[in-house]
């Protein structure tokens, strides 16, 4: 499988905002936020969609949602609310098939989203 843009911010090979990083995952700023705080956070193994994402990956999705949790607490929104969202396909948005859960925050969110 070809290296996506988010491979490369993984490896280094690419900059980007890191807020937090481990052995695992990556976290970075959108380059187009979508709120005051947009965050991506992405394993560092490279899952084209979520409907990739296999059994043996469990443990590596529970991961990338606690750091979830933790960056928002970093960032200051935990408490006034925040949405995490994974776009899974071209119909549903998504356009870097690197898997990659969106957290964003600091103004109120709409319901249903577009
Ligand atoms: P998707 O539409 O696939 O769910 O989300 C991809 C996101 O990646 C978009 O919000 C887009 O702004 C962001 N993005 C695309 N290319 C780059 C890049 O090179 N650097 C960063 N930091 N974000 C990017």
């Amino acid at each position: 499988m070809s290296d996506t843009i988010f491979g490369k911010i993984a490896s280094g090979e690419v900059s980007a905002d890191i807020v937090y990083e481990d052995d695992d995952l990556v976290a970075f700023r959108d380059l187009h936020p979508q709120a005051p705080t947009h965050i991506l956070v992405i394993p560092r193994k490279p899952i084209p969609t979520l409907n990739a994402v296999q059994p043996e990956d469990a443990e590596l999705i529970g991961k990338l949602f606690l750091a979830a949790a933790k960056i928002a607490e970093q960032e200051g929104i935990a408490a006034s609310g925040y949405r995490t969202l994974i776009n899974c396909n071209a119909g549903a948005g998504q356009t870097v098939y690197h898997l990659h859960l969106h957290i964003l925050g600091g103004r109120p969110m709409q319901w249903p989203p577009g």
